[in-house]
């Protein structure tokens, strides 16, 4: 019987190991993580999980009798250190060293971090796994004042949470444009607005020049124009580094991500890769894209899953992601990064629209607003060939859901 082994316990490694059980693998399995527990879900840390409306125990994917049920064997806290190829062994830290049939790499994908004078002062965090979350989240309490450093989607979810916990935001941003990476310019200028609305305060176009801090505390962001920005606790969010060294080392391509094929293999016919780390020929994008999402890592997993008990198909998963923020909730379903003009369908005022993005007249995505109708369709619309005209997508005679079908 083979054996595979997962590196990396997060969204997709979990599912890959869910996946191949699901499929009726019956060889060893054994899914190795570097952090500490069971396999939980990141969403909801920067959002129910810091409002106190969810708890630790809810955010795990499975309970811990689902791995023993499953014959999971979950190599927790341990984290791999070396793969090498020609002898398909994987070296873990503590001198552990494993025998492969099949590897696949999930290993997700790290923040980066601000290397500027006083970056280690305390009260200066990070958001990337539970033991962040649990570390912000007794921060927060009794503090008035934060400095959100980058303003992407997990730096605006924490400054919407810390507003109505009645904490003074402030929100620092290189650029010119909040959310500008992912989101039409008609959606990034509605959350700026909503966010102001809310009480946050957004300094854009400058970057940090250095934290001031008393006693190993911080207590002043500073920008590069010279903002003395006061703060009792700072949370950078200014994006990911993919965890791709491991596969670099056993001398696996990577670029910005580990570099696979359309079956998500990489140029070693038994070592894959999916989810935050990888780098993969995308039918909605131009060029190669890592995506970081839970759909991707899900559905990258249940396509490698597929492949390895022999039913290889090239992987198309449609693109979605979601993010709440306040009473907003946003949902993405395409990739919208090279649209050349937009439509909104619905009523803005009344906190439900969708802005449909068009590239050459064809539909890239839907970024929806407190509209999982409009979201749904637009899923079944990006599977199909539809030849939705901007027209039609603003006409609300026009029934979008029977379009879909
Ligand atoms: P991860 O879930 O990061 O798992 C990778 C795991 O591998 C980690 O535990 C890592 O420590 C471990 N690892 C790395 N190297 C090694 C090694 N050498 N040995 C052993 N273990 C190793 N996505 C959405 O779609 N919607 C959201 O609303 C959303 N909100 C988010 C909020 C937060 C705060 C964060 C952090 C992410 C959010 N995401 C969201 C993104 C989503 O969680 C990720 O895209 C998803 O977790 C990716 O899954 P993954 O398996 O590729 O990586």
């Amino acid at each position: 019987k083979r054996t595979i082994i997962i590196i990396g316990s997060g969204q997709g490694g979990y599912q890959m190991a869910a996946s191949l059980r699901d499929e009726g693998f019956d060889g060893r399995l054994l899914l190795i993580g570097d952090e500490p527990g069971f396999p939980y879900q990141r969403p909801p840390l920067s959002k129910a999980y810091l409002t106190g409306k969810t708890v630790e125990e809810a955010l795990r994917l499975r309970p811990p009798a689902y791995y023993a049920d499953k014959k999971i064997e979950l190599i927790e806290g341990r984290r791999a250190t070396a793969i090498d190829r020609a002898a398909r062994r994987v070296v873990l830290n503590d001198g552990q060293s494993l025998v492969y049939d099949e590897l696949v790499l999930a290993t997700g994908a790290r923040n980066r971090t601000l290397h500027v004078p006083g970056h280690d002062l305390d009260g200066i965090f990070y958001l990337r796994t539970l033991a962040d979350a649990q570390s912000l989240k007794g921060s927060m309490a009794g503090i008035s004042r934060a400095v959100v450093i980058g303003a992407g989607f997990i730096g605006l979810e924490f400054a919407a949470v810390a507003r109505a916990a009645g904490i003074d935001v402030t929100v620092v941003e290189a650029t010119t444009r909040p959310l500008g990476r992912a989101l039409s310019p008609i959606t990034s200028q509605y959350f700026v607005d909503a966010h102001e609305a809310w009480g946050t305060r957004f300094v854009l176009g400058t970057g940090i020049s250095h934290f001031d801090g008393v006693g190993g505390q911080v207590t002043h962001v500073v920008t590069q124009d010279g903002q003395q920005l006061a703060a009792d606790l700072v949370l950078v969010g200014i994006g990911v580094l993919p965890n791709q060294e491991l596969a670099a080392e056993a001398g696996l391509a990577c670029e910005n991500g580990i570099v696979v094929n359309q079956f998500l293999r990489t140029e070693d016919p038994h070592v894959s890769a999916i989810g935050d780390c990888c780098l993969y020929p995308s039918f909605f994008a131009a060029g190669p894209t890592r995506l970081e999402s839970v759909q991707n890592a899900v559905d990258q997993a249940r396509n490698v899953a597929a492949r390895l008990m022999g039913r290889p198909t090239p992987y198309a998963g449609i693109p979605w992601f979601w993010s709440d923020q306040g009473d907003l909730k946003l949902q993405i379903v395409g990739l919208t990064g090279g649209h050349d003009s937009a439509v909104v369908r619905g009523d803005p005022a009344g906190r439900k629209f969708s802005v449909f993005c068009f590239g050459n007249g064809r539909l890239l995505g839907i970024e929806s607003i407190n509209q999982a109708g409009d979201h749904m369709a637009g899923r079944k619309l990006l599977a199909g060939h539809h030849d939705l005209t901007p027209d039609k997508a603003v006409d609300l005679e026009f029934d979008l859901r029977l379009y879909a079908k």
